[in-house]
C-alpha cells in the first residue's frame, strides 16, 4: 500500500524543478542541419528541443538523426548538411508535460526519455525536466524516508 508520505511526494508539483526555457539550448524551425549539429556539439547535449519564434514545440533534434539524414551509400555526406533543414531530421512525435503535472506522470515518462518539454497552459514552451533531476529528487525522498 502507498503510504500518504509517498502519495504526496507523487503529487509534488513538477514546476519548481525544471530548467526554465531561457537556459535551455535549442534551435528554431528552418534551421540548417549543420547549425543544429553545431549547438548540439557545443553544448554536448544529446538532443535539443526545436521551437518556433512563438516558442512552441515542434519536435526534438540529435546528432544521430542528423548524421542518419546524411548517412549515403558509402560514405556520409556532409556536404548536404548545409542544405538539409531540422524540420526534415528531427522527431516531431514528442513526450511532454504540462507546468502543472505531477513527480507521478513525469517518473512514467522518464522511464523511456532522458528529459521532457514542459509546456505552459497555453502550450508555449517552459522548459525541460531531466532524469537526473527527477532521479535526484527521489533519492534526497528515499533517503529522508530512511531516517
Ligand atoms: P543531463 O541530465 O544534464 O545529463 O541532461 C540530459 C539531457 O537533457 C541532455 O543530453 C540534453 O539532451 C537535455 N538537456 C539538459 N540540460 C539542457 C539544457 N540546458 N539545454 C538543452 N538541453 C538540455
Amino acid at each position: 500500500m502507498i503510504s500518504t508520505k509517498t502519495r504526496a511526494f507523487l503529487e509534488t508539483p513538477i514546476s519548481d524543478f525544471i530548467i526554465p526555457a531561457e537556459k535551455v539550448a535549442h534551435v528554431l524551425v528552418g534551421n540548417s542541419a549543420e547549425h543544429a549539429l553545431l549547438v548540439l556539439t557545443k553544448t554536448g547535449y544529446s538532443q535539443v528541443p526545436v521551437l518556433d519564434t512563438n516558442f512552441k514545440i515542434h519536435g526534438l533534434v540529435s546528432s544521430k538523426m542528423i548524421t542518419e539524414s546524411i548517412l549515403g551509400l558509402e560514405r556520409i555526406e556532409y556536404e548536404k548538411l548545409a542544405h538539409i533543414k531540422v524540420d526534415d531530421c528531427m522527431e516531431r512525435n514528442v513526450a511532454y508535460l504540462r507546468i502543472d503535472d505531477t513527480f507521478k506522470k513525469a517518473l512514467d515518462l522518464v522511464i523511456n526519455h532522458p528529459f521532457l518539454c514542459v509546456v505552459d497552459y497555453d502550450g508555449t514552451f517552459a522548459g525541460i525536466l531531466t532524469r537526473r533531476v527527477i532521479l535526484k529528487q527521489l533519492k534526497k525522498y528515499i533517503y529522508q524516508t530512511l531516517d
